[in-house]
């Protein structure tokens, strides 16, 4: 039986308003309940737009984007987003941060002591699993950036939402943080089985976190292949070097150098730079040119 998809895309495209070419195009994906998937891509190429369009922070212009069968029209507590810069409030402690929100959303109706408990109980907990016990009353600017990341993804889960969208979360940290980030999602993950959509620009990352990585290309947006990764479903550091691991890399690498236009970028400098060379008997500058950049299609092709 095939399961049913909990975020559905289907023909999506988006244009930004006064933009020439469109975001995204002809996204058809669906993403199943309790999946990981992560998204690589040159950078321009849509990953972003796609992600802020799920939590609804977007609204898309063609085709169709149902979570749980029903029509996204904005954001919902069923999507909770995690950004690269974590923005957490410098006025409150970890734990105030951790229960804002639902203590926002447990005074706008009429909170009632269990609820209260709840949210504690909750916040607690979530404090226990990001390993933030110890800095509970602490203020966000007496942490490293890895800590202040670990409280904006508490805050996140704190509604229990099904749906964790993150753009990027791991881009300011450095190498060794990140990995220690990987294995707490990956352990989130599990935990709170909810379902994660995380946009990356580090293949490894989205190697090592994915069930399925989905490759974007730009000009215009959209996916060019999805690769299921060919890993057990639970993750350890040592997998970075299997065989499997570093193939996918090379593959992933690869396409997004092909899709990008970058390979041809370096064609061009290794022409320009045998064009340099007085040794190599290339093709030599047009008469009365001082530089093989001079004119020519060399030049118009590096303009464009
Ligand atoms: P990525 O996250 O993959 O780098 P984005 O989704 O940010 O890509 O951008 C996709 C395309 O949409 C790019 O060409 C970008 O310039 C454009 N774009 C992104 N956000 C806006 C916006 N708010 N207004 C107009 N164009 C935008
Ligand atoms: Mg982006």
């Amino acid at each position: 039986m095939i399961t049913p998809s909990l975020i559905e895309c289907k023909s999506l495209g988006k244009t930004y308003l006064g933009s020439k070419s469109p975001a995204l195009v002809d996204v058809n994906l669906g993403i199943a309940a309790n999946e990981f998937v992560t998204f690589v891509g040159a950078s321009g190429c849509g990953k972003s737009t796609l992600l802020r369009t799920i939590a609804g922070l977007e609204l898309h212009d063609r085709g169709a984007l149902t979570v749980g069968g029903r029509a996204i029209t904005g954001p919902g507590p069923d999507r909770a987003m995690v950004f690269q810069h974590y923005s957490l409030y410098p006025w409150l402690t970890v734990m105030q941060n951790i229960r804002f929100v639902r203590q926002l959303a447990v005074h706008t109706r009429n909170r009632t002591s269990s609820d209260v408990e709840a949210a504690a109980g909750r916040s607690q907990a979530l404090l226990d699993l990001m390993g933030l016990g110890a800095v509970a009353n602490a203020y966000p600017n007496q942490l490293s950036g890895g800590m202040q990341q670990r409280v904006a993804i508490a805050r996140a889960l704190m509604s229990r939402p099904p749906i964790l969208l993150m753009d990027e979360p791991f881009g300011a940290l450095d190498a060794q943080t990140r990995e220690v980030m990987h294995d707490l999602i990956a352990h989130v993950h599990r935990q709170e089985r909810s379902t994660i959509v995380f946009v990356t620009h580090d293949v490894e990352e989205a190697i090592y976190l994915g069930h399925r990585v989905v490759l974007m290309a730009p000009r215009p947006g959209r996916i060019d292949t999805v690769y299921e990764v060919p890993l057990p479903a639970i993750r350890n550091q040592a997998m970075r070097l299997s065989p499997e691991f570093l193939g996918l890399k090379r593959t992933l690498l690869d396409r997004i150098r092909e899709t990008s236009g970058m390979k041809t970028d370096l064609e061009l400098l290794e022409k320009l730079s045998r064009n340099d060379d007085p040794k190599t008997p290339a093709a030599s500058p047009p008469e009365g040119s001082s530089s093989a950049l001079g004119s020519g299609p060399a030049r118009a092709e590096l303009a464009h």
